[in-house]
Parts: C-alpha cells; sequence; structure tokens
C-alpha cells in the first residue's frame, strides 16, 4: 500500500516535470521553425539565421539531457568505487574551463573511501555543482572540493569564493528552471539534489553575495566488506 502511493507520487513528480520540459522546448522548436519558414517563403537559404537556430537547437538538446536524468525513475548499473578517484576525474573535466577563466580549482581529497552506487549518476550531480561553482567564479578566484570520512560517511564540501548569492536566490536554488545565466537551462542543481538524495544523501547550501558558496554533501560509505574489496 504504502509502496504504491510512493510510485504513484514519483510518476506525479515526473508527469508534472514533463509537462514544464515540453513547455520549455517548445520555444526553441518554435524559433527554428519560424526561421526555417521565412527561408522557404523568401526561396533563400537565410545563412544569417543558422547561429541562432544552432543556438536555440542546442538549448532544447541540453533541457532534454537535463531532463533524461532526472525522470530517469532508477539507478541503472550500481557498483563500487572509489569517490576521491570519481572525484578527480570531474576535476580533471573541469580544469580546461577553470583554466579558460583564470579560475584555481584546489582539491583534498582522502583516498580509500568506497560508495556502492550508481556512479554515472553521482558524477552528473558532482559535475553540475563544481560547474556551478566555476560559472559563478571570477579569474582570480578560487574553487576547493575537500572529501573528508565520517561515521559510516563520506563528506564532500565544495567551496567557491564567487558571487555568492543573496537569501532569496538560495531559497529559489533546486526549482525547476530557475537560472540567472543567459544560456542556463535552471536543471542542473535540481538535478543534483534529486540523485544525492535518491542515494541517501544529504545536501545543503551556504553563501553569501560577494563572497562565496559552500555547498556540504554526506553520502552513505559502502559496507565495510565492499570497501575491503575495493582498498
Ligand atoms: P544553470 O546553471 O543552468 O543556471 P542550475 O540549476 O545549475 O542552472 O543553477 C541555478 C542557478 O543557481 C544559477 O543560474 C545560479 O544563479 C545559481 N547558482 C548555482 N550554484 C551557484 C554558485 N555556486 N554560486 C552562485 N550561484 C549559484
Ligand atoms: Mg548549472
Amino acid at each position: 500500500m504504502k509502496i504504491e502511493l510512493q510510485r504513484g507520487e514519483k510518476l506525479q513528480v515526473v508527469g508534472e516535470l514533463a509537462a514544464s520540459i515540453a513547455h520549455e522546448i517548445r520555444n526553441p522548436l518554435t524559433v527554428v521553425k519560424g526561421f526555417l519558414q521565412l527561408s522557404l517563403e523568401r526561396k533563400e537559404a537565410g545563412i544569417a539565421h543558422i547561429p541562432i537556430m544552432l543556438e536555440e537547437l542546442g538549448r532544447a538538446e541540453m533541457i532534454i539531457n537535463d531532463y533524461l536524468s532526472v525522470s530517469r525513475p532508477q539507478f541503472e548499473k550500481i557498483e563500487a568505487f572509489d569517490l576521491g578517484l570519481l572525484i578527480s576525474n570531474i576535476l580533471a573535466l573541469l580544469d580546461p574551463l577553470a583554466n579558460k577563466e583564470g579560475i584555481l580549482i584546489e582539491m583534498q581529497l582522502e583516498e580509500g573511501l568506497a560508495l556502492r552506487t550508481d556512479k554515472a549518476r553521482l558524477q552528473q550531480a558532482l559535475l553540475n555543482l563544481i560547474k556551478n561553482a566555476v560559472e559563478a567564479t571570477k579569474a582570480g578566484g578560487v574553487v576547493k572540493v575537500t572529501l573528508k570520512p565520517g561515521p559510516g560517511e563520506a563528506h564532500v564540501t565544495i567551496a567557491d569564493t564567487g558571487r555568492g548569492m543573496t537569501e532569496q536566490e538560495l531559497n529559489r536554488l533546486g526549482t525547476l528552471f530557475y537560472s540567472t545565466k543567459e544560456k542556463g537551462t535552471g536543471l542542473g542543481t535540481s538535478v543534483s539534489i534529486r540523485i544525492i538524495e535518491a542515494m541517501r544523501g544529504t545536501i545543503s547550501f551556504k553563501s553569501k553575495p560577494g563572497v562565496g558558496t559552500q555547498i556540504s554533501i554526506v553520502l552513505p560509505l559502502a559496507e565495510p566488506n565492499v570497501r575491503e574489496r575495493l582498498g
């Protein structure tokens, strides 16, 4: 009885999400369709409009990619892995972006902390959050990621010296489609929160305008026998 209800609730959330995604994707498609119709009427290719069309299609694509990861009802591949290793791989992915913007990524990662969950989903959640930290930070700023052990838990913090958020902005964080960026989808934080909570983890945000943001994530460690096999 209880399980049925939970499943129903989940389907409802996914359905609501689908409706708002459909709405968001219609806008870029309408723009592209309009340009194509115009080109057809004028019997010219209208090459000048191609960059806008590509940008609009790219936005639709980003929304769909982010949506697929929120709506995917369950984790696909559960495996044991070293969290420190996963985080250092994510930071390597973001290094070119940080370098280009003149931002320093610092890390302090404890070795040998094993999790057992969907590694690809967790990578996506952490990548979204760390990418936001980099995007909020100006040249000369620092994004610091730490991983420390707790009792049966892994503690991850992501701290940036970026623009920070007001109380009001913090309250809107994690709301679908809330974005202050020109090309943002406003899905990254919502996706990340959902993934971490589905892993029975917790996530909290602290922020101060002009000073920076600190994200604290706690994730349950794998059972000890799994940890030993990995180490
Ligand atoms: P997007 O990155 O596409 O805008 P997100 O859901 O990832 O969407 O983030 C939503 C908004 O939250 C961002 O547009 C930004 O205003 C704010 N935000 C998220 N992370 C941070 C951060 N570390 N520092 C400041 N603002 C942030
Ligand atoms: Mg983002």
